[in-house]
């Protein structure tokens, strides 16, 4: 009697135990959100279990029945799907693959597990069904993401990449070329910063739908960031060659791009093109080859097309080597100061110096402020180099007021970024203290393109800067806008005519007119004028005869150290 209660006691306690798994393992099938099927092959007995309804709408009460599912799923899935359900024939174990609903539309992934006894016969059967639709849709938005770019649907820098490998390698394989176009809209930050970035993205992807349109087998196209599209044609030629690619582009661009808000946007770009393997052989090569003949275009106007030619990539590499070099320099200072004398054209007597830097590179070569000036301006690298400047000029100049007492003035050419400066004149102001200099004693010279692009910007520091007695002088008149009659409202005390006047002032009968109307126009309005690039004795007598007030050049003094002047003043009737 002990012992049947005792396994009363036992049977009970294993059957709680029973219900609490199979409660536990339905909880977790259920919560699964998969749906299963279990056979066991020694009774023959079908179970469905967990979210079977999800999935479908009949049952299965026997395992011949699982021929109903075949009629549920896409044509291409019945013979995999026939094969997985049945995977002990061949020996295995689990197997699993996906089938799409045909009703549901859903996907679904189908995972079966053999479980098989010591003999290897087969003993229970267990198929997932599992609803993979979502992962699948998210699994689709980021293999999109890998390839196109959002904004206009075109393909995205690094898919594009891969495609144009293949067109390399196929063009090498087949002794074909490939073009590859770098786009870039002109002036589109102006658009983005003044009328906004919708604006802009708006406009980005208008002329990206466009471009898209023009894609095909050999023409793919990519946005790689901001305003630029790179478009890689594989054997351009006839419909497809650069050319034709370009004037279409061209032709829309004539036409305004029309934004949701109604307003109406014109744009152009500039396009840079390189060819496999004329310009170069790998993939980045070629997009960075047509990249550099882009800001060519940029530089030559805008609103063009560069091919790549080898000379504007040297200067391309040269350029990047002084910019290189220039970040060094600016710490190092490997700059010196140079200054050129100006004469008065009629008793020859010094009327000042032009301040003119020079840079040594560490290898003692000479490097011309022509060259790495304009550098110094992209990076902003003139900052710190004009202070120097200025600061090393009125240094020199005070020395030789001190020792010599020569009364003269100094000109400094001053670079458009360091007129925008908030603190510029606050800057010369302190250095003009520092050194003990008078206001009345230096020239500023400004460049007349820089004079007209900022107008408003800069006419306002230069009147300030008058009204403190600096002397203003426009530099290199004649290389820009040239006109005569704008020269009236300028707010400057000395006008420089540029060397490339002087040089042909004798030999060309234009030349000599139109210098002789710009020294008596000048003359009229107030202004000194000096001559630049005087280099011999004839341009010289010829400059005086027209009553140029100013003579600089070779002929009277070349740039010179600081000691070259004190050597001129030491020797300087007075
Ligand atoms: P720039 O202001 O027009 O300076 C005159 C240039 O003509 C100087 O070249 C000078 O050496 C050269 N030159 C003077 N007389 C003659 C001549 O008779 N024959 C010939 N062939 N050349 C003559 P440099 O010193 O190479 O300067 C070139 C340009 O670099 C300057 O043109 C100026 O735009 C810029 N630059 C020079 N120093 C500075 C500076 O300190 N700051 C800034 N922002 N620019 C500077
Ligand atoms: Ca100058
Ligand atoms: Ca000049």
């Amino acid at each position: 009697m002990e012992e049947l209660k005792y396994q009363v006691d036992l049977l009970n306690a294993m059957n709680r135990k029973l219900i609490r798994d199979e409660k536990m393992l339905r909880l977790i099938c259920e919560t699964s959100s998969s749906a299963f099927l279990y056979y066991n092959y020694e009774e023959d007995r079908v179970q469905t279990i967990a979210n079977w309804d999800h999935f479908f709408s009949f049952a299965i009460t026997n395992i011949k029945d699982l021929k109903k599912l075949y009629d549920c799923v896409e044509e291409k899935d019945i013979i995999p799907l026939r094969e997985v359900f049945f995977i002990e024939k061949q020996g295995m174990k689990s197997q699993t693959i996906e089938v799409k609903l045909k009703e549901k539309r859903i996907c679904i992934e189908v995972e079966v597990n053999i479980v098989y006894d010591s003999m290897s016969n087969p003993t229970d059967k267990i198929i997932r069904f599992k609803d993979v639709t979502k992962f699948n849709a998210q699994n689709d938005e980021l293999t999109y993401m890998a390839y196109y770019d959002l904004l206009t649907g075109l393909y995205n820098r690094n898919y594009f990449v891969r495609l144009l490998g293949e067109f390399v390698r196929r063009a090498q394989e087949e002794k074909e070329t490939v073009a590859v176009m770098f786009l870039d809209l002109d002036d589109f930050r102006r658009i983005n910063d003044g009328m906004g970035i919708i604006v802009g993205d708006e406009l980005v992807q208008q002329v990206g739908q466009f471009l898209f349109d023009l894609m095909n087998d050999n023409i793919h196209i990519a946005h790689f960031n901001s305003d630029i599209y790179c478009i890689a044609v594989y054997n351009p030629c006839g419909a497809r060659s650069v050319e034709t690619i370009y004037r279409t582009i061209k032709e829309r661009l004539k036409k305004p791009f029309v934004l949701t808000s109604g307003q109406e946007i014109y744009v152009t770009a500039s396009v840079g093109v390189a060819e496999y393997p004329e310009a170069a052989l790998t993939t980045l090569d070629l997009i960075n080859c047509a990249e550099i003949v882009m800001f060519k275009a940029k530089s030559l106007g805008k609103d063009k097309i560069q091919y790549f030619d080898g000379a504007i990539l040297d200067e391309f590499l040269k350029n990047v080597n002084i910019e290189n070099k220039l970040k060094e320099a600016v710490f190092s200072q490997n700059f010196t100061m140079y200054f050129q004398p100006q004469f008065k054209t009629a008793d020859k007597a010094l009327r000042g110096v032009e301040a003119l830097i020079r840079w040594k590179d560490d290898h003692g070569k000479m490097i011309s402020p022509s060259v790495f000036i304009p550098i110094a301006e992209k990076n902003g690298a003139i900052i710190p180099i004009g202070t120097w400047v200025i600061e090393e000029s009125l240094k020199a100049y005070a020395e030789w007021k001190r020792k010599y007492h020569y009364p003269m003035i100094i000109s400094l050419n001053i670079s458009a970024i360091q007129y925008k400066q908030p603190d510029f004149i606050d800057k010369v102001l302190h250095i003009l203290k520092k050194y003990d200099v008078s206001p009345y004693e230096i020239e500023l010279e400004i460049t007349e393109s820089i004079l007209i692009d900022d107008f408003d910007e800069i006419t306002e520091k230069i009147v300030m800067l008058r009204n403190m007695g600096i002397k203003i002088s426009l530099d290199d008149f004649g290389t820009g806008y040239s006109s005569l009659s704008y020269l009236k409202g300028l707010p400057i005390d000395t006008l420089k005519i540029d060397k490339s006047f002087i040089d042909t002032v004798i030999t060309d009968e234009n030349t000599k007119i139109i210098t002789e109307s710009i020294i008596y126009m000048v003359k009229k309005l107030g202004f000194e004028t000096i001559a630049e690039g005087v280099e011999t004795e004839e341009q010289f007598r010829y400059l005086n005869e027209i009553s140029c007030d100013i003579i600089q050049g070779f002929y009277l003094g070349k740039p010179m150290p600081s000691e070259g002047i004190e050597t001129l003043l030491a020797n300087m009737d007075l």
